[in-house]
């Protein structure tokens, strides 16, 4: 009796035991391996840092997987005219400097006020959002008025060499970063000589000061943890083919941010190395 009931049991614990494997492995590729799934390194992380302020409302944007938040936009990769973003939203007028009007993507947008909300529960206070998306007409504008003002300072020059000049700190339309609005400049009230301010002009009072501030020294160690990364560093002129830009963020999500904090890479070098 006791053998004929095992008899009966057995396929069904088989099938039971299948099952469970089944589940374990299935766990196992959907679990939090997610949050890495980009990485290849087999790290499990789970993004779980500890944040001051309550920005449990922009948790769920800090991290998106879609393959346009490593959209690589340089020199050799331009967005072209015809590109913008598929979600832009409007960034509320009191985080943008002199109240300007600022859109960034959607998801961009989001993760910066998390990251402005940690900043002043930080103490950090009196930054603003100074430049976000730029359409292709506006970088078309910037780029003409720094030919023209680097042809006034060097009438000797040849106007290739002009555009070499112009090439170091702003971008020819279409290859702007800016067109992605997937990146902001920041400023900050620190800042007491605010002259051209967010030009993205070298030499610049302003933009050089960036790096002495106390916001610059907190997005050092904290804008990762937002998805953030410093798109141009001051080691990387060579890769990146800009002079340092202190004030310059990238949106790029929490597990690349993570990853390039760590490694110390720049966005060209990880791309490079996860491709
Ligand atoms: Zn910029």
């Amino acid at each position: 009796m006791r053998k004929a009931s095992f008899k009966r049991i057995f396929p069904l614990i088989s099938i039971l035991l299948a099952l469970s494997s089944l589940i374990i492995i299935f766990s196992a590729c959907t679990g939090s391996g997610n949050e890495n799934e980009s990485s290849g390194n087999g790290k499990n992380e789970s993004f779980n840092y500890s944040f001051d302020a309550d920005i449990s409302q922009y948790l769920r944007y800090l991290n998106p997987k879609d393959s346009q938040y490593k959209l690589l936009v340089n020199k050799k990769n331009p967005l072209g005219k015809n590109y913008t973003p598929s979600s832009l939203v409007d960034i509320d007028t009191s985080l943008t400097f002199l109240g300007k009007n600022i859109e960034l993507e959607k998801y961009t947008a989001m993760a910066a006020l998390a990251m402005l909300a940690e900043m002043k529960a930080d103490g950090i206070r009196g930054v603003y959002i100074t430049s976000g998306y730029r359409t292709y007409e506006k970088q078309s504008s910037l780029w003409y008025t720094y030919i023209e003002k680097e042809s006034n300072a060097h009438p000797d020059w040849s106007s290739s060499r002009i555009e070499q000049e112009v090439l170091t700190y702003s971008a020819r339309p279409g290859t702007s970063e800016h067109q992605s609005g997937l990146c902001i400049d920041f400023i900050t009230g620190e800042m007491t000589e605010l002259v051209n301010y967010g030009s993205e002009t070298p030499n610049n009072p302003y933009d050089i000061g960036f790096a002495e501030t106390a916001a610059f020294e907190w997005l050092s160690r904290n804008a990762y943890k937002f998805g953030f990364i410093l798109r141009y560093p001051e080691s990387k002129e060579g890769i990146t083919e800009y002079n340092y830009e202190s004030w310059h963020y990238r949106f790029v999500g929490q597990a690349a941010a993570a990853e390039m904090h760590e490694t110390g890479e720049c966005f060209e070098e990880y791309l490079n190395r996860i491709s």
